[in-house]
């Protein structure tokens, strides 16, 4: 029986801890990573056309447009590494973003495995997105609250420095969690009319014990996946 992809969709409010657990999850099911905050802020970084009409949105917390993420994603979708299995992070956002993805898979004879919603309590998440920083040489994520690093400011694994994303200040923070709960929270309910909703619990856990929920709920839906498409 030949093994069918796992396409995915993490989703979760902004700390939720989706990109912590994304990092494990693509080496551990070999999947492609795709997060639309990373390409918007490379795109940032590198000063494209793209990055300059992007980071007004995202320094207000805002949603980037829809046509903007939907034809990253459009593009993104179309590479080889994709085939053999997905991981989208941070979209879609917007119930007409999820509609594009669905749209586009259907065109490629393709349908999302299972949606991944990592839930974790309001007000742990502005704790949580207050005390987040990154490495800025490996990307190492860390938080000064649940995950200090052993010298405060300096990364464990390469000894860079760290720094707190310019859209994790508190105004917004809040903000984001707002656009969160208007725009994205509604896909819970897209998703599970569609019975592909799975839940894990990420609040007072830390990031382990949450991936030992995840590992289990993804190793079987690999397994429905595989026995049900010849
Ligand atoms: P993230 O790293 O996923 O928290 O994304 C950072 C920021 O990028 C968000 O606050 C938005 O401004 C923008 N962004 C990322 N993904 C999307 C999306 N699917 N739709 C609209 N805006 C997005």
């Amino acid at each position: 029986m030949a093994n069918s992809p796992l396409d995915i969709v993490l989703l979760g409010a902004p700390g939720s801890g989706k990109g912590t657990q994304a990092e494990r999850i693509a080496p551990a099911f070999d999947l492609s990573h795709i997060s639309t905050g990373e390409i918007l802020r490379g795109s940032v970084k590198a000063g494209t056309e793209l990055g300059a009409a992007a980071k007004r949105f995202m320094d207000a917390g805002d949603l980037v447009p829809d046509e903007i993420v939907i034809g990253i994603i459009r593009e993104r979708l179309t590479e080889p590494d994709t085939i053999a299995g997905f991981m989208l992070d941070g979209f879609p956002r917007t119930l007409f973003q999820a509609a594009a993805l669905d749209e586009m898979l259907a065109g490629a004879g393709r349908a999302l495995t299972l949606v991944l919603l990592i839930d974790v309590p309001d007000e742990e998440l502005v704790q949580r997105l207050a005390g987040r920083r990154a490495c800025r040489s490996c990307g190492r994520g860390y938080n000064v609250v649940f995950d200090a690093p052993k010298v405060e400011g300096v990364c464990d694994v390469c000894g860079g420095e760290l720094f707190q994303r310019d859209d994790d200040n508190e105004t917004t923070v809040r903000n984001r969690l707002q656009v969160y709960a208007r725009q994205t929270a509604p896909l819970t309910g897209y998703y599970r009319d569609q019975g592909i909703l799975s839940t894990v619990f990420g609040g007072g856990r830390n990031p382990d014990q949450v991936f030992a929920d995840v590992e289990k709920v993804l190793a079987s839906a690999k397994r429905l996946d595989d026995g049900q498409r010849p």
